[in-house]
């Protein structure tokens, strides 16, 4: 499915490549706290200054909205971007209108330079795909190069129009996280448990619905399991809950049902009664919950029942905190799981595959990071692949593909 063009169906020698990164960083304190989507890119990079061509890196960095805007500027993390590289990076503070005194700073360098290109947001027509801008852009290289799957469900002129007007291909980094992400759900090996939390039910239906009927198993955790069960009529005390989703949640249920897809909700719960880290909080079974209580985590008994789900699976793909993992003691079920499948995944050959934000975040706490088959740090995209639905960008390289 994902048989895309790459750097091995090309000849890099001398040649002036486009690479759109995702070098949207995070940064406190004008300094870079996280480089692992620059480690990501460096095998692409490195691929094209091993054959003396010249990377030119695309990116977007926060939201500018159209703007030149200077807190919003790439050039803060080009040291970030030097270090993990080893290599030094010219930035060209570029101005979108008129690409010629970048082409000129780019063509006077010596070959196997690295550039970093100024926000491509800078420009409106970054967002809205604008074909002059891309043409602009790719007046600057002979090859484009795909490596930020993250930004890969926009269509965007330097994801989606530029892929268009050069040779394109996906980049080392786009490769890989589509190998792991296809292992995970497009060609898994079953049986296959998908692992869903998070606050809301209605962020994730589409998501939901998709994997219902490609996976055996369900786990539904976090705040969105109280809608369900609410939805099977159990009192949920103050817990946050979308009570007119209830529907909805019976709806999945029975087409679960037909899909042959086990759902599997928590069977106790860790209650607080204050949404803050080390809140009076206790353990309760799902008949018994203090009617002013929330429920903020999985307990004991649902800790022990996915553990046992994991047990019997070949792939795990997850996505969502099982709990208010911010706040201890409410991470305790997110971090015991997340453990439990490092291990298996270290000494049982199951693939494991996470991704989104606050997954990220969760996984890093439970100190699993490195542990995981492959964790996607793509956000939005991770969530729309999730859900089934094309991504632009790749869209674009498999077009590319298929007129060649
Ligand atoms: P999402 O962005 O939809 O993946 O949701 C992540 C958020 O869900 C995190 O901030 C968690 O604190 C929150 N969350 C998870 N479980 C619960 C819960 N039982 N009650 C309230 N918030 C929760």
């Amino acid at each position: 499915m994902y048989n895309l063009p790459n750097l091995d169906d090309v000849s890099l020698r001398h040649k002036n490549v486009l690479v759109r990164v995702d070098f949207n960083l995070p940064i406190m304190d004008g300094k870079v706290t996280d480089s692992t989507r620059v480690s990501r890119s460096v095998p692409t990079i490195r691929d094209i200054i091993k054959m003396n061509g010249k990377a030119i890196l695309l990116s977007h960095f926060s939201r500018p909205n159209g703007q030149v805007n200077s807190a919003m500027s790439l050039e803060q993390v080009v040291s970030a971007v030097e270090e993990v590289l080893n290599h030094k990076v010219i930035f060209i503070k570029t101005n979108w209108n008129d690409v010629s005194e970048a082409k000129k700073i780019i063509d006077d360098a010596p070959l196997g330079s690295v550039f970093l290109m100024e926000n491509t947001r800078f420009h409106e027509g970054e967002e809205k795909n604008d074909k002059e801008l891309a043409k602009r852009m790719a007046s600057l290289g002979e090859i484009y190069v795909n490596d930020a799957f993250s930004a890969s469900h926009r269509a965007h002129a330097s994801t989606e129009s530029l892929a268009h007007l050069l040779p394109s291909y996906a980049g080392r980094a786009m490769q890989r996280e589509l190998r792991a992400l296809s292992s995970g759900l497009d060609n898994p090996s079953h049986p296959v448990i998908a692992i869903i939390g998070g606050a809301k039910v209605s962020s994730k239906i589409d998501l939901i619905e998709n994997l219902l009927k490609k996976v055996d198993g369900l786990v539904i955790g976090g705040g969105m399991a109280n809608t369900f069960l609410y939805a099977m009529g159990i009192g949920i005390g103050n817990s946050l809950c979308e009570r007119d989703l209830a529907g909805i949640a019976n709806k999945i249920m029975d087409k679960a049902d037909k899909e042959h897809c086990a759902i599997i909700l928590p069977i106790d719960a860790n209650v607080a009664w204050e949404f803050k880290a080390n809140a009076k909080h206790r353990f309760y079974g799902l008949d018994a919950i203090d009617p002013n209580g929330m429920i903020l985590d999985i307990g004991p008994a649902s800790i022990e029942r996915i553990k046992g789900a994991i047990d019997e699976a070949k792939t795990v793909i997850w996505n969502g905190p099982l709990g208010a993992f911010e706040y201890e003691p409410f991470d305790a079920g997110t971090i015991e799981i997340a453990k439990h499948v490092a291990k298996r995944t270290k000494f049982n050959d199951l693939v494991s595959v996470a991704g989104g934000g606050d997954t990220v975040a969760a996984l890093a706490k439970a100190g699993v990071s490195d542990s995981f088959t492959y964790i996607s740090t793509a956000g939005g995209a991770f969530l729309e692949w999730m859900e089934g639905k094309p991504l632009p960008a790749i869209e674009a390289l498999k077009t590319n593909r298929d007129k060649n």
